[in-house]
């Protein structure tokens, strides 16, 4: 199928933007026709909302994570790109939470079914973090590249311009290095910026990736790239990578999941777990979904949609008579023997980016980054006592952005 990503890079067209250039950024693509949409402060976290100019961006808000805990803080600096990832991802835009698919009347004559024609926005997303932007990818090889292409997927990321925004502060959650990615933004982004919050001078080293992008930095206010600002910019970049807040284990992930499968560390697991799924709703890359028809009281009017689901839902595993997976054991060893292993053998790479989405929103804290050293210490264990060799880690796949 048509590939769904920028088109490859021009010659670099290096700009630094100040806080009015950011503006006339979002002006510039509201003006193309784009919905914008970007992180704004409200109701006491960074959200994604549509974006009219830069002062709605959260200007000097920082996040306070760990473990089921989420707070805005005040940044001195004022940054605008400087909290760690909130509580929606991108897929909410890309692959939303409801779709209607058809709707249907009858009437004494007939049954007339009409498919849902509306046509995809045109989205912006400004500030989309390194982790995020992998997240799209993995998401583009299950939505767009898979057996079976989505086509309400494919149109909305069609239309899609992507505004990466580096990380210069990861929050305590994240682990996106770990997980085979890194602060600085992978390839699949039109424009990069990377923040520079110095007193005085804030500003952003914007690149650009793809032709679009090279377009519209052409015609934003800003001044060449000066030395200082770029080499500030990756200091902040390479300090990033230091300061992660947690960290996977250095071993094979695909074989420790594979290998796994017997523990009994899976009920100690489900002793906390409430099988609640917020952690498969707000990972940027849980894709799964189910279908539900509605009709209207008169049973003239029927519709069907398309909504998102989880797999620690006890009807996803239904099957003719009963759920497979009955326990909440059953359900979160499935998340994260998909999230962590079989996903390799599907989809060619992780389905996890490190962005902590997981362990900040899950409301009794359980996080996959204490769960994986357990596995992985009882199978160092295990493989000690038959004197066999636990499997080497073999190199984390690339999420390229690309797609095959
Ligand atoms: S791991 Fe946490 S967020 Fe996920 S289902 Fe269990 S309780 Fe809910
Ligand atoms: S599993 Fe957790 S850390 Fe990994 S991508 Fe999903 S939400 Fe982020």
């Amino acid at each position: 199928m048509e590939n769904v990503t920028p088109a490859a890079p021009t010659p670099d067209p290096a700009t630094v933007l100040d806080r009015t250039g950011l503006d006339a950024l979002i002006r510039e693509l509201a003006a193309r026709g784009y919905t914008v949409v970007g992180p704004t402060e409200r109701n006491g976290a960074v959200v994604l909302a549509e974006l009219a100019g830069a002062d709605e961006l959260p200007w000097g808000v920082g996040t306070d994570t760990d473990a089921g805990r989420y707070r805005t803080t005040a940044r001195a600096d004022g940054a605008a790109f400087a909290h760690s990832a909130g509580p929606q991802p991108w897929k909410r835009f890309l692959h939303p939470p409801r779709v209607r698919e058809w709707s249907a009347e009858r009437t004494d004559q007939e049954l007339v079914f009409r498919a849902e024609t509306s046509p995809a926005p045109s989205y912006a997303f400004l500030g989309v973090r390194p982790c995020d932007l992998r997240a799209i990818a993995v998401q583009d090889r299950v939505l767009a590249y898979g057996a079976r292409p989505d086509s309400a997927y494919t149109a909305r990321r069609r239309g899609a311009f992507i505004v990466a925004a580096e990380c210069t502060e990861p929050g305590a959650a994240c682990f996106c290095v770990s997980a085979g990615g890194g602060p600085a933004a992978g390839p699949g982004y039109d424009l990069v910026l990377t923040e520079v919050a110095e007193p005085g001078d804030h500003r952003f080293w914007a690149r650009a990736g793809s032709e679009r992008g090279a377009e519209v930095l052409a015609v934003l206010p800003g001044r060449h790239a000066d030395s200082r600002t770029v080499n500030a910019a990756r200091t902040a970049v390479d300090a990033a990578r230091d300061r992660m807040g947690r960290s996977l284990p250095d071993v094979d992930l695909h074989a420790l999941m594979a290998g796994s499968r017997g523990s009994a560390h899976w009920d100690d697991i489900a002793q906390r777990c409430l099988t609640c799924g917020n952690c498969t709703l707000v990972c940027p890359t849980c894709y799964c979904t189910t279908s539900e028809e509605v009709t209207d009281l008169t049973g003239d009017h029927a519709e069907r949609w398309r909504r998102w689901d989880s797999c620690f839902d006890l009807d996803f595993s239904y099957l003719h008579g009963g759920p497979v997976r009955s326990t909440g054991a059953d359900r979160y060893r499935q998340w994260l023997t998909h999230k962590l292993g079989t996903w390799h053998d599907q989809f060619g790479s992780s389905g996890c980016v490190g962005c902590g989405r997981c362990v900040v929103w899950c409301p009794v804290g359980i996080d996959l980054t204490k769960e994986i050293p357990v596995f992985a210490a009882e199978r160092a264990e295990s493989a000690a006592a038959t004197g066999t060799a636990p499997e080497p880690r073999t190199a984390a796949p690339e999420h390229d952005g690309g797609l095959a």
